[in-house]
């Protein structure tokens, strides 16, 4: 595996690949892997030429700077799991050299920026759409790859795509959980095996209430919420920031549960003062 920490540097390499007519399968990350983000890694390696990663932690898109301090960062052993897991190529840029100066500009993605994540995290997704915006004009891949975890993240990246003409293809791939049922995140490092344990109900709460919506004929949203935030709200280390139930697609709140729609019920709770995202997606 060949790391890269200049963006001049990648262009280079990139050019080289073009030009052996190489496709190439993109994944952004934030850095401390685990299964979630390779098996992201072994989508680009398997539908494209070359696989390149990258590990930036974006202080754009963090709107609390404890939580961006707070993030691990692991980089050796990154790339160990990197370079098992097959990836050609590693962008690993300092901050110094990706925002040579504060970036001035800010995207309103619309509608998600003010729901969900985008009504909690202010600013989070204009973070986000700039620094994928800028990987992609330097890495401009054929296809990149996100995982459904950040099933908001994937639909404003799939917006932005359409809407600045990216000619890449948005691959969004499973969310990989722990034997628990807890959805795998870099943030889980934060958490004691007790705090794990308990943050696994979040997962236990998503399969009831589909469980109570594919035996029930009497479907209400409210109701489906409520008996949602009752099973959460009974253990005292989970603080429920939102449990919301929306369409799949585009993620907007929905009154009914209409046959043959897809849905996605979306929570976001601290454990451990640690905050964790989770979802799942519901074919009635
Ligand atoms: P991050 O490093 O948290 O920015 O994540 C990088 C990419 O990995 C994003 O597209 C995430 O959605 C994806 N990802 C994170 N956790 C998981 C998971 N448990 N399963 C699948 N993809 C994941």
């Amino acid at each position: 595996m060949i790391c890269i920490t200049s963006i001049q540097g990648l262009r280079q390499q990139i050019s080289q690949e073009r030009r052996k007519s190489h496709s190439i399968g993109f994944v952004p990350t934030m850095g401390a892997l685990h299964e979630g983000h390779l098996s992201l890694i072994q989508g680009a390696k398997s539908q494209n030429d070359i696989c390149i990663a990258s590990i930036f932690v974006n202080p754009l898109q963090f709107n609390n700077i404890e939580d961006f301090n707070k993030y691990p960062i692991q980089n050796e052993k990154d790339i160990e799991l990197l370079e098992k897991a097959g990836c050609d190529i590693l962008f690993i840029p300092t901050v110094a050299e990706f925002y040579p100066s504060q970036p001035k500009l800010k995207i309103d993605i619309g509608l998600l920026d003010r729901i969900l994540e985008g009504e909690h995290r202010p600013g989070h997704f204009s973070g986000v759409a700039i620094v994928v915006s800028k990987l992609f004009h330097v890495v401009m891949p054929d296809k990149a790859y996100f995982g459904q975890k950040d099933i908001q993240q994937v639909a404003v990246i799939r917006q932005l795509v359409s809407e600045l003409n990216f000619p890449i293809e948005i691959v969004a791939c499973p969310i990989i959980r722990e034997e628990s049922g807890l959805a795998m995140s870099s943030r889980n490092m934060r958490l004691s095996s007790a705090g794990k344990d308990l943050a696994s109900n979040l997962y236990k709460c998503l399969c009831r209430i589909e469980k109570s919506i594919k035996i029930s004929a009497d479907w209400s949203v409210p109701v489906v919420k409520k008996n949602g935030l009752d099973f959460l709200n009974q253990f005292e280390g989970i603080q429920v920031e939102y449990l919301e139930v929306v369409q799949a697609d585009t993620l907007e709140a929905i009154t009914d549960l209409k046959p043959k729609s897809a849905i996605a019920i979306c929570i976001a709770a601290y454990v451990e003062g640690v905050r964790l995202i989770d979802n799942l997606v519901i074919i009635l």
